[in-house]
């Protein structure tokens, strides 16, 4: 039995959930997919035109070589065109495991018994962001079990508490939240605090896989996980982070899940997700579920390249969780964010631990276990310009990512040069010397390239003033 909106019981109809299965499984088997087809919907996706579910279904179910590697280099265009060569950077804290669900695939959930419990005092959560703060790290996401404990009042103090930590030239510009639903008013809350962006993963889009996983408590409620954005809309706070977490369900399903989430989002508040994350489950055994949806990392490849190509409007986050050739792969062909330096281990910013109380620490196993300062290095020596840019926020341009894209020139004018400066004070601030010499020769190459003369003279001289010692300077 497949289930569509009738099925779900919830009150208010005004937070009638909006994914339809027997819609999304319709239109990947209705949709017919030849190398034209592929081809005329990358060439919407070009001209920089979000994708229907149709559109997406064409690309979806394309199978042969010469489709797929359109997709791609389709999806490596866009990327180039829209982003450029700029990765931003950021860092997880977890500041709590403490957790009443028991979602049967995370090393927090409430049955496993051998987790150790911790949430982090105020005391350690200024100690791990010092931490953050001395390697060079401009914006952190903190990320909260579900419980009693992490209500709004909480998670607004601490983001108050890490934006307050100062340490050397150090400091967190832009403080993002992974947690729990909330209502209306906390999101409010929240909002109030100065977060960025509130991500909230739906993990599957699939009802009855959703319910197989999320057996209990708060969670199991499908349809108030897939409807908080509406609440965080309602209450003001906009910028949003959608995500799926891949190896549940069948992908395709998934992406067409995240795809309709972004559709329904632009539809009822001019505003799409700021970001959609993808997670893969990276171990099976160890985290309690069946292989039938694994997915390869050709396809995962391939769905970073459809999402690029679907949303080209929405930052696409890749986490440590992949390794690193996964990661190199996947930044050619739509990833815009990625983590630097990643510890899940709670408290483990400021602390080395020992390995055994480490593997009861953390939520999943990270692939990738690269310093901020090995990425960084990685990043310049391939010509990418790592960004910790926080500007628009921090000036007050509301609605920056869609900005970025829809006003003339903003890229130019704002995203690069800013690009370059957070890049100027990391070297001045916490880079090694070879990374020193090859981020000064990168930043002359890209200050070369601005062709407008009074933003190229204005980057320079904010360049000379960072090494002088002043911080911070934006445009
Ligand atoms: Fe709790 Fe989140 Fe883990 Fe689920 S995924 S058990 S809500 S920490
Ligand atoms: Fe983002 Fe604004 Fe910085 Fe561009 S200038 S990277 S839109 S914060």
């Amino acid at each position: 039995m497949r289930f569509s909106p009738q099925h779900y019981k919830i009150p208010d109809q005004s937070m009638m959930p909006f994914i339809d299965a027997d819609e999304i499984w319709d239109t990947l088997q209705s949709t017919q997919s030849t190398p034209e087809s592929v081809e005329r919907v990358t060439e919407k996706s070009l001209q920089k035109n979000r994708l229907s579910l149709e559109e997406t279904a064409v690309l979806i179910n394309a199978e042969d070589e010469k489709s797929i590697q359109l997709i791609k280099d389709a999806a490596a265009q866009l990327k180039q065109d829209i982003y450029g060569n700029r990765i931003v950077l950021f860092a997880p804290l977890y500041i709590g495991n403490q957790c009443v669900n028991n979602c049967q695939y995370c090393g927090f959930r409430a049955s496993n018994k051998e987790a150790v419990r911790l949430t982090l005092s105020d005391k350690d959560i200024e100690n791990e962001v010092k931490a953050l703060e001395d390697a060079g790290q401009k914006r952190l996401i903190l990320v909260y079990g579900e419980h009693p404990k992490y209500n709004a009042e909480y998670i607004a103090h601490t983001a108050h508490l890490v934006y307050a930590v100062k340490h050397k030239n150090g400091e967190i510009r832009r403080v993002n939240i992974n947690a729990a639903p909330l209502d209306i008013r906390g999101f409010r809350m929240v909002k109030e605090a100065g977060i960025g962006t509130y991500q909230i993963f739906q993990e599957t889009y699939h009802y009855e896989t959703y319910k197989t996983y999320h057996p209990s408590k708060k969670k199991s409620d499908y349809a108030y996980r897939l409807t908080a954005l509406d609440r965080a809309q309602e209450a003001g706070l906009d910028d949003v982070g959608i995500g799926a977490l891949f190896g549940l369900y069948d992908w395709r399903f998934e992406v067409m899940g995240l795809v309709r989430h972004t559709n329904h989002l632009e539809a009822c508040y001019n505003v799409g997700p700021h970001t959609i994350s993808f997670p893969r489950v990276q171990n099976f055994s160890e985290a309690n579920i069946s292989e039938k949806y694994k997915v390869s990392d050709e396809d995962f490849v391939k769905l970073i390249a459809i999402l690029r190509l679907a949303v080209p409007y929405t930052g696409l986050i890749l986490t440590a969780r992949e390794s690193e050739a996964i990661r190199d792969e996947s930044l050619k062909y739509g990833v815009s964010q990625i983590d630097g330096g990643t510890k899940l281990e709670l408290g483990s910013y400021s602390e080395t631990k020992n390995e055994a109380q480490d593997l009861n620490r953390r939520q999943f196993q990270i692939n990738d276990n690269r310093s901020l300062g090995e990425i960084m290095d990685e990043l310049i020596e391939k010509k990418y310009l790592p960004s910790f840019c926080t500007a628009c926020y921090r000036k007050g341009r509301t609605g920056e990512h869609f900005m970025e894209f829809s006003v003339q020139g903003f890229i130019k004018k704002f995203c690069t040069p800013n690009a370059i400066l957070t890049l100027a004070e990391y070297l001045e601030d916490y880079a090694n010397s070879e990374i020193v010499e090859k981020g000064w020769a990168l930043i002359e190459c890209e200050i070369a390239q601005i062709d407008n003369e009074k933003i190229r003279i204005e980057t320079l001289e904010k360049v000379a003033q960072i090494k002088l010692g002043k911080r911070d300077l934006q445009f």
